[in-house]
């Protein structure tokens, strides 16, 4: 086994040009001549991070349940109350768990988007089990709430070497699982751009590593939930002075808490305080981002 420092260029070229962010797709404006484009997410994971972990701690399973209980209902009446759609990427298990709440979600005009079949690491599982799991996850959603998924979002952004080649063969319109800009860009695939748009996602602009908690370990939240919106808040202001996409990742059981969901509430107030501001679901960002592939816009 040869160490790093050993390896040919090829070598380490060959790993970093696998998969590399090719075009901006940055529009010079955004729909309606909006100059930022807002994408909200959530992802409803629920139980199945306790269940992806062979787990079946009954505390963490309510932990889950809460997600659907409380969460879903309270981010579903602050979309509603402001007008706003939104994208919810759903491991297909919590589908089968709660189809009413996928329905419901599509019912108030919000996306699903694909979140992999049991919140499984796609990197753990062997390429053929990973493309049967990708392809049954989306029967699976189509089937409850009657809409085929365009995007994926896959569990902890967890892309394995063989992840984008199954995007294409599903024929997705979009990823949001990568980092490589703050913007849309086309994905590249050793070299031949693909035609999926990469609608970027970061850590950052994320709920879960600031209030994620694990009762054995030494994880615990150490923010509070205004240094919290602090980061969001800035996050937008700059995406809003550059005329980019502010996407947010958040998570029905880690925002819903009633302590938290004021973050939510606060920087939507926040944002609708600008004008020209395009809050808009994943898919319809990804569309009109990928305009730009068409028209060389
Ligand atoms: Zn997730």
């Amino acid at each position: 086994m040869m160490e790093p420092w050993q390896w040919d260029e090829s070598v380490w070229r060959g790993k970093v040009e696998k998969i590399r962010a090719g075009r901006s797709l940055k529009p010079k404006a955004w729909k309606n001549g909006a100059r930022c484009a807002v994408a909200l997410s959530f992802d409803s994971d629920h139980e199945s991070n306790e269940l992806r972990d062979g787990g079946e701690s009954i505390g963490r399973m309510s932990q889950g349940q809460y997600g659907n209980r409380v969460g879903i209902p309270r981010i579903l009446k602050t979309l509603a109350d402001n007008d706003i759609k939104a994208t919810f990427f759903v491991p297909a298990v919590v589908g089968l768990l709660y189809p009413d709440e996928q329905r419901r979600v599509v019912a108030e005009g919000h996306e699903i988007g694909l979140h992999g079949w049991i919140h499984e690491l796609n990197t753990k599982v062997p390429p053929e089990n990973e493309r049967d799991l990708h392809f049954r996850a989306a029967d699976t959603l189509e089937k409850i709430t009657g809409v085929r998924p365009v995007g994926m979002r896959t569990p902890s952004w967890d892309f394995s070497s063989v992840t984008l080649k199954i995007q294409r063969e599903l024929g997705l319109l979009y990823d949001s699982s990568l980092m490589a800009d703050d913007d849309p860009y086309e994905i590249v695939e050793n070299g031949e751009p693909t035609g999926i748009v990469e609608l970027p996602v970061e850590w950052i602009r994320d709920d879960a590593v600031y209030f994620n908690m694990n009762r054995f370990t030494a994880l615990r939240p150490y923010m509070a939930p205004s240094g919290v919106l602090d980061i969001f808040r800035r996050e937008f202001d700059r995406a809003y002075e550059e005329g980019g996409l502010f996407l947010l990742t958040m998570h029905p059981h880690v925002i819903g808490y009633r302590s938290r969901i004021s973050i939510l509430e606060e920087l939507i107030r926040h944002i609708r305080g600008h004008d020209d501001v395009w809050f808009a679901t994943h898919a319809d960002i990804a569309a009109y981002a990928a305009e730009g592939l068409r028209d060389g816009k």
